[in-house]
C-alpha cells in the first residue's frame, strides 16, 4: 500500500527566534512540497509562536522538540502539551536520544509525554533507536521492541493513528554515519511487525515509520526506496534551505 511520507526538520538548540522566523519565511517561499509529502519543522520553544505566524496558511506544519508530561502545574521551566497546541504545533518529538541520554528520560517518562501529547491533540513523533554498543552486541531488535512497547504503553487503537515512529539509531545521529538502507529497512520492517502484533496488520500498514540519522540529499532517495521507510527526521541537514529542500524533493531511485 502507498503511504504518504513525512519529512521533519529538528532544529535542536539552533536559531534565535528572529533567525528561525526568517528561515521559515525562506522555506515557505522556496520549498516546493510534493503532494504526497508532509513537511514539518521543529524549532526551539522561544521560536514557536513567531514561526507559527510565518507558517500559517502554508503547507509546512510546526512541531515542538519536547513536552512536559503534566497538563499544567508548578513545574518551573517546563512546557505543557496544551500550550504547544495553542502556540500552533501539530506535532511534538518525544524520546529523542539526546533527551534520553542528556536528560535521563526513561521509557516510562517518554510514554507519559506521549500520552500528554495525544490527550491535547498533538501528534507525537516517538523516537527509538539502539546505541552502537547495543548494535554490536546484537541487541538492536530487543532494544527497539522494548522502547516501542514501553513508549506506546496504554495507547489505544483509536489513538495510534495519530502517532509517528522515528527509528533513529543513536550511532547515526549527528555523526555523518547513516544506517544503510538495508539496515534501516530491517528495523523498520520489525517495527511495523511489532505494531501489527499490537494493533493489527491493517493499522500497522497505515502507520508512518520514519528514519533519522545523518540523512542528507545524497542518501535520502535510497533510504526512501525501501518499502517500510516513510520519511525522515532530519537534524543537521534541515538547518539550510538548500539541503532541506533537496531532501524534501528526494529523487525516486
Ligand atoms: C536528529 O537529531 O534527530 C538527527 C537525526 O540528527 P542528524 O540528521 O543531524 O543526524
Amino acid at each position: 500500500m502507498s503511504r504518504s511520507s513525512l519529512i521533519a526538520g529538528n532544529w535542536k538548540m539552533f536559531k534565535t527566534p528572529g533567525e528561525a522566523a526568517e528561515f521559515a519565511r525562506l522555506l515557505v517561499a522556496e520549498l516546493q512540497v510534493p503532494t504526497d509529502r508532509e513537511v514539518v519543522i521543529a524549532p526551539a520553544f522561544p521560536s514557536l509562536t513567531a514561526v507559527a505566524a510565518v507558517l500559517r496558511g502554508s503547507e509546512i506544519a510546526l512541531a515542538a522538540q519536547n513536552v512536559h508530561q503534566e497538563p499544567q502545574g508548578a513545574f518551573t521551566g517546563e512546557v505543557a502539551a496544551g500550550m504547544l497546541r495553542d502556540a500552533g504545533c501539530r506535532y511534538v518529538i518525544v524520546g529523542h536520544s539526546e533527551r534520553r541520554t542528556y536528560f535521563r528520560e526513561t521509557d516510562e517518562l517518554i510514554n507519559r509525554k506521549l500520552a500528554a501529547a495525544l490527550a491535547s491533540g498533538l501528534k507525537p513523533i516517538l523516537c527509538i533507536g539502539e546505541t552502537l554498543t547495543e548494535r554490536e552486541q546484537d541487541k538492536t531488535l530487543e532494544v527497539i521492541a522494548r522502547q516501542l512497547k514501553e513508549g506506546l504503553k496504554n495507547v489505544a487503537p483509536d489513538d495510534i493513528g495519530s502517532a509517528v515512529v522515528a527509528y533513529e539509531p543513536v550511532w547515526a545521529i549527528g555523526t555523518g554515519r547513516t544506517a544503510s538502507p538495508g539496515q534501516a529497512q530491517e528495523v523498520h520492517a520489525f517495527i511495523r511487525d511489532e505494531l501489527g502484533g499490537k494493533y493489527g496488520p491493517a493499522v500497522a500498514r497505515r502507520l508512518l515509520i520514519i528514519y533519522g540519522g545523518s540523512v542528507n540529499p545524497v542518501n535520502m532517495g535510497k533510504l526512501m526506496a525501501e518499502k517500510d521507510i516513510d520519511g525522515a527526521l532530519v537534524g543537521g541537514a534541515s538547518l539550510e534551505v538548500a539541503s532541506f529542500s533537496q531532501i524534501v524533493n528526494y529523487p525516486e531511485v
